[in-house]
């Protein structure tokens, strides 16, 4: 694009420039802290001194730099080498990459409207810069001169992944097309960023539009105080006081399917969810969907590929769709057996209570929570304060003392973003410093909901020395109170755990470069690994004891916690499977198809696999966000296949001992530590011993020997 090209000429300016002030501290940065050495204990960023008004200024001198370093790498006289080309170009941007993880923490954690604006101007001007990056011609060529000549030039396995992974970057962004095919991709890659983005408002309109109105208290048979609290609280937001409103919003909708009594409302409601973009009004999705799946097909073809999905999968664990497809055929036929015995088990109940009635897919949650209620339930209330975050959190530190011989150690003057957040300085057993692990509990207005792991700095090599992690822990658990600390569900224990397990890989990561590349389909191996110590009885009986009595969580309810784990599994894997197949059919697509009717296509979709009325796949096309505006396209099926590999991986510390401590430095050295560095499959069968298998899997989900 001449945007970029004329973009790149006039930074050939600016880097001349930059490079003779280079002694000087830019004019307006004297007081920008991000301008010079931190002065903080163990190099952390100075949060005490950073305003927002940095930010800007820094990531424009973060690009500035970048850009300056790239045209040294482009200019440089000397033959292209792997380390004046990949070395260099790994090493470039570190100013960028660091006020970007800041800038990044601040956006999900402290934001505020100024800092929107922020991100609102640098978005565009950091995507410009990544696509100046990808499609400088003159750096792929240098590129491509070292790949071509990689088998004479004795790297290590490192450089070599590192290698590969960059040329296959630039070559998957169309680096190899002439000019006519980069045109017609660029042109591609602009429509299908509009469908989806058009994909996505259809489906917020569509998801808005439905409100179940009720007006009755008649209408409300069988909701708890709590739902109709909500309810009446939405409907006070609507302007419609006195009423009670329910919508098509997840969390509004399952309480309502789950409990009321009133198989009519629940049907209505149901059918208003499955029915979103696919009601013939101007918000329908079906062309979109047409388009994008073709567009897809072509670009694929375009690239080289025979379908969307074999160029997905490329860059996946399980690298081909035929891997995928048999991986969740394998699942799915005892799954499926599994719902239909479930459904066997509702229709008595149905047929006991004298309903006289087929079980409908409006139905299941009703029933599935009465089945609930007799066999497993045990009432939060009662668990909670077996969960006090202090305790959880000297759990998991346990349990990586056990494993890893880690010390966790707060330290008060590392300075922090919020008062709340907590810094932890990591060290072996043997006193050596790891990194550094800041930890941020609580809900805050300005910090988006859910849990999740960061960095304010990756680890790397400069100089062959090592650059120290420091990894972030942000989550929205439940604040103490005037009378009681926080004490956690089990769910947040375990989301403590999972986002932990993502903080311990960026900890205990030791591999040269900073570029990584950890395959979709894996990112949640070393996350899913550590929920799983959280309920074994061994590690519960060290950390989970009553806040107030210090006795250690109850047998009884430890076992109910354990069975529980296999309710209606049946269920929950074919909603999911089903998705995940009717993903991998819409872009296993090898020829596009202009007529394509899409309610047909994923009829046949589900009619091929056998899927039974009784269910609906978790999304219909019309409403599947993940892979028609998500970026999770032919890659819906990654949560399960990372849950065999954590069921795999774990099955390793059931052998050999839950803190089996050869187990566990095996994992560390093989998996964690060259997470991303390296290619992960043969780094796993370093760990295990062998490629993972499904029966861990299947036996965690109850689908053994289910016929
Ligand atoms: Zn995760």
């Amino acid at each position: 694009m001449n945007r970029f090209k004329h973009a790149t000429l006039c930074l050939a300016v600016i880097v001349v420039m930059t490079l003779a002030g280079a002694d000087q501290e830019p004019a307006a940065g004297n007081a920008n802290p991000f301008f010079s050495p931190y002065k903080t204990p163990l190099n952390t960023p100075p949060f005490n001194l950073i305003k927002t008004e940095h930010f800007l200024p820094a990531i424009k001198e973060g690009i500035r730099q970048q850009q300056a370093e790239i045209e040294a790498i482009v200019n440089n006289p000397e033959i292209p080498s792997f380390g004046n080309t990949l070395g260099a170009l790994d090493a470039s941007g570190r100013l960028l990459s660091e006020v970007n993880a800041v800038f990044g923490a601040l956006q999900g954690a402290e934001t505020n409207p100024v800092i929107q604006g922020i991100a609102k101007e640098t978005t565009p001007l950091i995507a410009a810069h990544g696509d100046n990056i990808r499609l400088n011609e003159k750096l792929f060529a240098r590129l491509k001169a070292v790949y071509d000549q990689r088998a004479k030039l004795k790297l290590t396995a490192e450089e070599q992944f590192l290698l590969e992974n960059t040329y296959r970057d630039f070559v998957r962004g169309g680096a190899l097309l002439d000019e006519k095919q980069k045109a017609r991709l660029r042109e591609m890659n602009q429509q299908l960023a509009m469908l989806s983005l058009r994909f996505g408002n259809n489906l917020l309109a569509e998801t808005n539009d439905f409100k179940l109105v009720l007006e009755n208290r008649d209408d409300l048979a069988g909701l708890p105080p709590s739902v109709v609290a909500m309810a009446e609280g939405t409907a006070r937001q609507l302007n419609m006081p006195g009423k009670w409103v329910f919508t098509v919003q997840v969390p509004s909708m399952t309480p309502f399917l789950q409990y009321s009594t009133r198989r009519d409302l629940r049907e209505k409601i149901y059918r208003a969810y499955t029915m979103r973009g696919d009601r013939g009004n101007d918000r329908d999705n079906k062309d979109i969907i047409r388009q994008i799946v073709n567009l897809r097909c072509e670009k694929a073809k375009l690239l080289g590929y025979g379908s969307h999905a074999d160029f997905v999968l490329e860059t996946n664990m399980a690298k081909t769709p035929a891997a995928v497809d048999a991986f969740l055929k394998r699942l799915w036929d005892p799954a499926l057996a599994r719902a239909k015995g479930e459904v066997a088990d509702m229709q008595a109940l149905i047929d006991r209570e004298g309903g006289a009635f087929k079980l409908a897919p409006w139905d299941w949650w009703y029933y599935a929570e009465k089945v609930r209620q007799e066999k497993f339930a045990l009432d939060d209330t009662v668990l909670r304060p077996y969960f006090k975050l202090e305790n959880v959190r000297q759990g998991i530190f346990a349990l990586c003392d056990q494993l890893y011989g880690l010390k966790f150690i707060e330290h008060h003057d590392i300075p922090v973003y919020n008062p709340e957040v907590q810094a932890f300085e990591v060290r072996e057993s043997d006193g050596r410093y790891v990194g550094v692990l800041y930890m941020d509990f609580h809900p805050r207005p300005g910090k988006r909901g859910g849990a999740w792991s960061g960095a304010f700095r990756r680890e790397h090599y400069e100089k062959g020395k090592r650059v120290a992690p420091l990894s972030t822990i942000t989550c929205n658990f439940t604040r103490p109170t005037a009378d009681a600390p926080s004490l956690l569900s089990v769910e947040e224990a375990k989301t403590f755990a999972h986002e932990f397990g993502h903080s311990l890989a960026t900890l205990l990561s030791d591999g040269t470069f900073r570029s990584r590349s950890v395959p979709r389909d894996a990112v949640e191996l070393p996350s899913q690994i550590m929920e799983n110590w959280m309920l074994e009885p061994e590690l519960l009986s060290v950390y989970a004891k009553h806040y107030q009595t210090g006795a250690v969580i109850p047998v009884e309810f430890v076992q109910k916690l354990q069975s529980s784990r296999l309710f209606n599994q049946g269920f929950e894997t074919v909603e999911y499977l089903a998705a995940s197949i009717l993903d991998m059919t819409w872009h296993e697509l090898t020829q596009p198809q202009p007529g394509l009717g899409v309610d047909e296509f994923e009829a046949k979709a589900m009619t091929g696999i056998g899927l039974i009325p009784e269910i609906t796949p978790r999304y219909r096309s019309t409403y599947f966000n993940h892979i028609f505006s998500g970026g999770y396209s032919a890659g819906y099926y990654v949560y399960i296949w990372a849950e065999q590999l954590d069921a795999d991986a774990f099955e390793a510390f059931k052998e050999k001992g839950l803190f089996d401590k050869a187990t566990a430095l095996s994992f560390r050295k093989n998996v964690l530590e060259k997470y991303g560095a390296l290619e992960l499959m043969p780094q796993y069968v370093l760990f295990r011993g062998a490629e993972p298998t499904i029966e861990p899997l299947l036996r965690r989900r109850g689908l053994m020997d289910v016929r």
